[in-house]
């Protein structure tokens, strides 16, 4: 993201976007893969910026230091380097840095990044348990109590952005038998089952009910659902009392059908 190398195993380690010592949680949302002296040049951005830790100590004086950091690493992570320059006073130190080691800065347009589009969001701690708050008061951690966090909201920004934008769908008035055959299909599965499955499934149940084998997109077709439309679309349209869906990454989704469990209680109640 930020000199635009090729990543190897050889050149590159995991960097803690919102750092371990301003209180960044070790979990993978946290984690980004970086080229070794970019991270280490933003480890030692925060130790000139801010001084050597704990930071906790500075605070509430370096508060306003903290965050601009905090926001510099987010924000160079989700939109790469050069959406630095909004934090200059953090984004020239990092320069600087990166310069004084020979290494040119030649930001990518594309990187391995977090996938989403963050939105940054301050939020107050938790209150922290009785044992903690008399072991902070003995050790004199006093001070760490109103120290906000800086969360990542992980929407995806981008995907509400569309949403927002997107025109209306039509909606089709169109024979309920194209319902039926898609409820039927997917009542005789147990849970969750992916997109690309239930469609090679769906095809066998065409051929098993006598119809011509074809694609779920071909079917939705064959009813006058438009080409463009995605499946997803067709479920939010058509099927948005029955069919539940959830995205796994960019590319995998799951279908299931709604209420499943009132059916299942209706069934051993008839028992
Ligand atoms: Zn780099």
């Amino acid at each position: 993201m930020h000199c635009g190398i090729r990543l190897t195993r050889k050149n590159s380690n995991t960097e803690h976007i919102h750092d371990r010592a301003l209180g960044g949680i070790n979990e993978s949302s946290n984690k980004i893969i970086m080229c070794t002296s970019c991270n280490l040049a933003r480890n030692k951005t925060m130790q000139i910026y801010l001084g050597p830790p704990s930071y906790w100590q500075g605070f509430p004086g370096n508060w306003d230091r903290v965050k601009k950091y905090l926001l510099w690493n987010a924000v160079t992570v989700d939109k790469g380097h050069d959406a630095g320059e909004s934090y200059p006073e953090v984004h020239h130190i990092f320069e600087s840095i990166l310069q004084s080691n020979g290494k040119p800065i030649k930001p990518p347009s594309h990187w391995f990044g977090r996938g989403n589009y963050c939105d940054i969001i301050v939020t107050e701690p938790k209150r922290r348990g009785f044992w903690i708050r008399v072991f902070d008061r003995i050790f004199g951690y006093e001070s760490s109590q109103n120290t906000p966090v800086i969360a990542v909201n992980r929407t995806n920004h981008r995907e509400n952005i569309e949403e927002r934008v997107k025109p209306e769908r039509e909606i089709l008035k169109i024979d309920e038998s194209f319902r039926h055959h898609i409820l039927a299909a997917l009542s005789t599965i147990q849970g969750e089952i992916d997109l690309a499955t239930f469609s090679s499934y769906f095809q066998l149940y065409l051929v098993s009910k006598d119809m011509r084998k074809q694609s779920l997109k071909q079917f939705a077709h064959s009813f006058g659902i438009p080409k463009r439309r995605s499946f997803i679309e067709i479920i939010e349209d058509y099927f948005s009392n029955e069919i539940d869906y959830r995205r796994v990454g960019q590319t995998v989704v799951y279908i299931t059908m709604k209420n499943r469990e009132v059916f299942e209680y209706l069934a051993n109640e008839d028992e």
